[in-house]
């Protein structure tokens, strides 16, 4: 195909993404100011605007009191005329949400319950909740994002294999939810959906390399490298959760003995108390007990920060990232942990790579990773009737 026929898609694609680049990273913009910030000329840009106000992504603020006809509203990612949902998926509890495209989660609309036992059950409550956030409002739902643990084959949007959560292994729940409810889908790997977060919403914005550790229910690790997200071959780079490093240690999710992510996670210490004090803890539970003197876990808390650190100086060792991001409840029983994990890890870590690196703790959450996820999905294929 002669390039004179190629160019004009791609001028128009690699405006789209400028332009929702930019709206995403300052907020609403005026037509001049989006012109400016993506230094594209101001007709192709015009262009792209009317599109994407059509297709529903983007919406015209109120003209401000001082302008003068349309060229002085501001233009934003939608907010009042569109919705997207999120869904996280997890081993005990899942949570369905609304979210306008800018990231603002809907507090009212957030609807929380025990993940079922088994598939179809999942289904059948994913497809009601999402139906009823689709319908109790007058926004029209440009598509719904699945944040999902275990390794997803995103080329094919199916989860291959989920350790702690086997009900969705081989299933492809984007396409089953798209079917039963006619909305647009996709499913995004939970530490992946972390890492589009943080830059979207939260302390990564601007950053080209960095990592988010998420040491939650289960440990990956979401690798952000020269501003793209590390894939691997398929798509499955990033599980450092599942290299042994007990190898006579506690059964793993995956099959494996002595996993990172039986020693060095929320569910880790969970598991410890349970056995040790003989109840049936959440890791709130331990959080709120730590905290008011109930119990007392000096041991237990020792060898979480003694895995994680291993987990985290590895992280560095291996990307090299400018930030690493830690997520996960148990860094916040108090602020002397997370400095312990990180004094550990320095002695773990190469010199050099270790003094490059600021660790820090993720400010956003997987419900964000959800909606960031399906905002990601929707702008890079920019929006739901502009598929190309
Ligand atoms: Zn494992």
């Amino acid at each position: 195909m002669a390039s004179s026929q190629i160019q004009p898609g791609l001028l128009r694609k690699m405006t789209v993404r400028k332009v929702l680049e930019s709206l995403q990273t300052h907020g609403p913009l005026s037509r001049a100011d989006l012109t400016r910030d993506t230094g594209i000329s101001a007709p192709t840009v015009s262009k792209v605007i009317v599109d994407l106000l059509d297709s529903g992504l983007l919406e015209e603020g109120a003209a401000p009191d001082n302008a003068v006809g349309r060229p002085g509203k501001k233009i934003q990612l939608a907010r009042d005329r569109a919705q997207v949902i999120g869904v996280v998926l997890d081993q005990h509890t899942s949570v369905v949400l609304a979210a306008s495209l800018d990231g603002q989660i809907d507090k009212g609309r957030i609807s929380t319950f025990a993940t079922p036992g088994t598939y179809d059950g999942l289904l059948d409550q994913l497809t009601a909740v999402v139906q009823g956030l689709d319908g109790d409002t007058t926004s029209q739902t440009l598509g719904v994002g699945i944040s999902t643990p275990g390794l997803v084959d995103e080329a094919h949007e199916r989860c291959l294999f989920s350790p702690n959560l086997q009900i969705i292994n081989h299933q492809t729940p984007a396409a089953d939810l798209t079917q039963r409810t006619g909305l647009e889908a996709t499913c995004f790997q939970e530490t992946r959906a972390l890492c589009l977060a943080e830059r979207l919403y939260g302390n990564a914005r601007g950053l080209e390399d960095f990592a988010m550790m998420d040491m939650s229910t289960g440990l990956g690790l979401g690798v952000f490298s020269g501003g793209e997200l590390l894939r691997g071959h398929n798509g499955l780079a990033g599980e450092l959760g599942h290299i042994t490093v007990d190898p006579t240690g506690k059964l793993c999710g995956c099959g494996n003995h002595g996993c990172l992510e039986t020693v060095a996670t929320d569910s880790a210490l969970t598991a410890m108390l349970s056995e040790r004090l003989n109840q049936k803890f959440t890791i709130d539970d331990i959080i709120s007990q730590l905290r008011n003197g109930q119990i007392q876990a000096p041991d237990e808390i020792n060898r979480v920060c003694e895995y994680l650190s291993i987990a985290v100086a590895a992280a560095i060792n291996l990307f090299n990232p400018a930030t690493l991001f830690l997520y996960g409840r148990f860094l916040s029983i108090n602020a002397a942990i997370p400095e312990q994990v990180v004094r550990m890890a320095q002695r773990r870590t190469l010199g050099p790579t270790f003094e490059q690196c600021s660790v820090q703790m993720a400010v956003t959450n997987k419900q964000q990773g959800a909606v960031a996820a399906i905002v990601h999905h929707l702008t890079r294929s920019a929006g739901p009737r502009m598929a190309e």
